[in-house]
C-alpha cells in the first residue's frame, strides 16, 4: 500500500513538473473566470436566500445554457426553488418544570432552550423526560438504546457523542442520527447533554438562536424527524437536576460511560415533567439550486444519471463588522472553487467527440452552510426521477493554492467510486490519498451524505495533502476558512484549478460510460443501511 503511493507520487511530481500545455492554459484561464466573477465582492458572499446569491444562481444558469447544457430544474428551467423558513422567538417560549409535583423554577435563557419551531407556529405541550444512554439504535453493530423504555410521547435525554470503537464515519452517523431515532421510538422531544463533566452542550444560548429550515408544501421540514416537536438544549447544572429523584444520578451514568466507552450505559425513566408553550415567528423565503443536464447517448444507459455538484452559497456578510473593516465572505475556495471546477468538467463534455453513456446531472446547491439543506432538500424533491441517480461526486472547497499531486475521496471505501477515481486520477499522475482527518468524519457531514441516505453510492472529493499540500491544508483551516480571507486576494493556483477540473470531468466521464453504474461494496455499512436491494461489487 504505502509502496504504492509513494510510486504514484514520485510519477505524479515529475507529471507536475511539466509546464501547462495550451488546452490547460485555456482551462485554468476559464476556471480563474468563474471563480472571479462568483468570489466577488459584487455577490455580497452569496448567503441563502440574498440577491448576491441568486446572481450567482443566474449566472450559473448562464454558463450552463452557453456550455449547452439543458434545464433540468422545475418546470422546464434551471432552477428548483427551495422552501427555506427562518423560526426565531419574539418572546421567551414559556417554560414550567415540576418534580413530583413541586415546582422548579427554570430560566429559559439560561437552563434549558428549545429551539424554534419551523413546522408549530404556537407549541403546547406537557411531558416527561425518559434517559436513553446515547440514544441510537443500528441493526449491525446490535446497539438499541430503546429496547425496554416507552418513549411514547416522552422527550429523550441521551449524551452527547457515540460508543467508542467504531469507524469515525460510522459513529459520526449514529451521533447524528439520535433525534431520528427518538422520533422513531415515539418520543415527542429530544435533549442532548454533554458526556463529559464539565464539558459544554451544544449550548443553551445556542439553543433559541433563529434557525433555517426549509419545510415543503406538506410540512415536512429538513432538520425536524416526523413527530418531533421539541430540540432542546440544557445547562450543565440543570442536566444534573433532570436526575433528581431517578435511579442514577448523571454523574453516576457518565462515570458508567467512561468506564465502558463502548457500550451505552442503560436507560431509565427520570422524574421531572415539563410544560411548554412558545410561539415562533416565521420568514418564508425561497432560494434556488440550480440544475442542468447532458443527456447520454445510449439508449439502454441514458435514463441513469450521474451527478457532479458543488455549493454555490456561502456564509454572507459579517454583521459585527468595524468600520474599514472586510466584510465579505467571499467563499472563493469554499466553494467558488467548487463551481467553477464543476463548470468546466461540463465544458470538458461538450469538448469530445462522443457524448457519455449515461445522461450527467450538474447541480449547484444553495444552503449548504446552513447544515446541508439545498442538497437535502434537492435529495428530498429530486427533479429525475429518484431511482435514477446512480452515482455522485461532490466537489467541496478544493484547496487550489498548490500543485496537488493526490485527492482525498471521502466515501472512497464505500463504493466503487474509490476504483473509479483511482483510476482517473492514475491516467493524469494524481494518486488518492488516505483520509488526512478521519475523527472529522467528514464522509457523513458534506452535501453528498444526503443523497447517500437516499442509497446513492458518493464521494465528496479534495484536493489532497501530498506533494507540500498539508501545510497549506493546515494554514487555511487555521485562518482563512469561513473568514473573509478566503478571497481572491490569495495566491490561487490556476493551474491546480485547471487539473483538479479535468479530473472532475474524466471521473465522471468512467462512472457515465462504465457497463455498470456505481455500486456499493459487499457488505458496506452504508450501502446495507440506505440501499439494502440494490447490487454490490465484490471488495
Ligand atoms: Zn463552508
Amino acid at each position: 500500500m504505502r509502496l504504492v503511493a509513494a510510486a504514484l507520487l514520485v510519477v505524479a511530481a515529475a507529471g507536475a513538473a511539466q509546464p501547462p500545455s495550451n488546452v490547460e492554459q485555456d482551462i485554468a484561464r476559464r476556471v480563474r473566470a468563474d471563480v472571479e466573477f462568483l468570489a466577488s465582492d459584487s455577490l455580497e458572499g452569496r448567503d441563502t436566500g440574498s440577491k448576491g446569491y441568486v446572481i450567482a444562481a443566474e449566472y450559473v444558469a448562464s454558463q450552463f445554457r452557453a456550455i449547452g447544457l439543458e434545464p433540468a430544474g422545475e418546470k422546464g428551467g434551471w432552477f428548483l426553488a427551495v422552501p427555506f423558513r427562518r423560526a426565531s422567538y419574539e418572546k421567551q417560549p414559556v417554560l414550567t418544570m415540576s418534580v413530583d409535583g413541586r415546582q422548579v423554577p427554570l430560566d429559559p435563557a439560561k437552563d434549558i432552550t428549545v429551539r424554534p419551531s419551523v413546522t408549530e407556529k404556537i407549541r403546547e405541550l406537557s411531558a416527561g423526560f425518559v434517559f436513553v444512554g446515547y440514544g441510537i439504535r443500528d441493526a449491525r453493530y446490535k446497539f438499541d438504546d430503546y429496547r425496554g423504555l416507552d418513549l411514547k410521547g416522552k422527550i429523550a435525554v441521551a449524551l452527547s457523542g457515540a460508543p467508542t470503537g467504531l469507524p469515525s464515519d460510522i459513529q459520526a452517523h449514529l451521533a447524528s442520527s439520535k433525534d431520528r431515532f427518538a422520533a422513531e421510538a415515539g418520543a415527542i422531544g429530544f435533549l442532548e447533554l454533554p458526556r463529559n463533566d464539565g464539558q459544554r452542550g451544544n449550548s443553551v444560548g445556542r439553543g433559541g438562536r433563529p434557525l433555517v429550515d426549509w419545510v415543503d408544501g406538506a410540512g415536512k421540514a429538513g432538520s425536524v424527524p416526523p413527530g418531533l416537536r421539541l430540540q432542546m438544549a440544557a445547562s450543565g447544572e440543570w442536566a444534573a437536576r433532570l436526575f433528581e429523584g431517578a435511579t442514577k444520578s448523571l454523574d453516576a451514568v457518565r462515570k458508567e460511560a467512561k468506564a465502558n466507552s463502548r457500550v451505552s450505559p442503560h436507560g431509565f425513566t427520570l422524574a421531572p415533567l415539563i410544560t411548554v408553550r412558545s410561539e415562533s415567528k416565521w420568514e418564508d423565503f425561497t432560494s434556488p439550486e440550480v440544475v442542468g443536464v447532458l443527456k447520454g447517448s445510449d439508449p439502454a444507459l441514458a435514463a441513469d444519471h450521474v451527478v457532479l455538484m458543488g455549493h454555490l452559497d456561502h456564509l454572507g456578510m459579517r454583521t459585527d463588522a468595524k468600520p474599514g473593516e472586510d466584510a465579505i465572505y467571499n467563499g472563493a475556495l469554499d466553494n467558488a472553487a467548487g463551481v467553477a471546477t464543476m463548470l468546466e468538467a461540463a465544458r470538458q463534455f461538450m469538448g469530445q467527440p462522443v457524448p457519455p453513456r449515461r445522461s450527467i446531472l450538474f447541480i449547484a446547491n444553495t444552503g449548504e452552510e446552513r447544515g446541508l439543506l439545498g442538497a437535502d432538500y434537492y435529495a428530498n424533491h429530486p427533479t429525475v426521477p429518484a431511482d435514477s441517480i446512480v452515482g455522485l461526486v461532490d466537489l467541496d472547497m478544493p484547496l487550489l493554492l498548490y500543485p496537488f499531486t493526490d485527492v482525498t475521496a471521502f466515501g472512497a471505501d464505500h463504493s466503487t467510486i474509490g476504483a473509479t477515481v483511482a483510476e482517473a486520477g492514475r491516467t493524469m499522475g494524481i494518486s488518492v490519498g488516505p483520509d488526512p482527518m478521519p475523527q472529522e468524519a467528514l464522509f457523513t457531514r458534506s452535501d453528498h451524505y444526503r443523497f447517500v441516505r437516499r442509497g446513492v453510492p458518493a464521494v465528496l472529493l479534495m484536493t489532497g495533502y501530498a506533494n507540500g499540500g498539508k501545510p497549506y491544508w493546515d494554514a487555511f483551516l487555521a485562518k482563512t476558512y469561513h473568514s473573509p480571507q478566503d478571497d481572491l486576494t490569495q495566491k490561487i493556483d490556476w493551474d491546480a484549478g485547471a487539473r483538479y477540473a479535468l479530473l472532475n470531468y474524466r471521473i465522471a466521464r468512467a462512472m457515465a460510460d462504465s457497463p455498470q453504474r456505481p455500486m456499493w461494496l459487499q457488505g458496506d455499512y452504508f450501502g446495507d443501511l440506505f440501499d439494502p436491494n440494490g447490487p454490490r461489487a465484490a471488495r
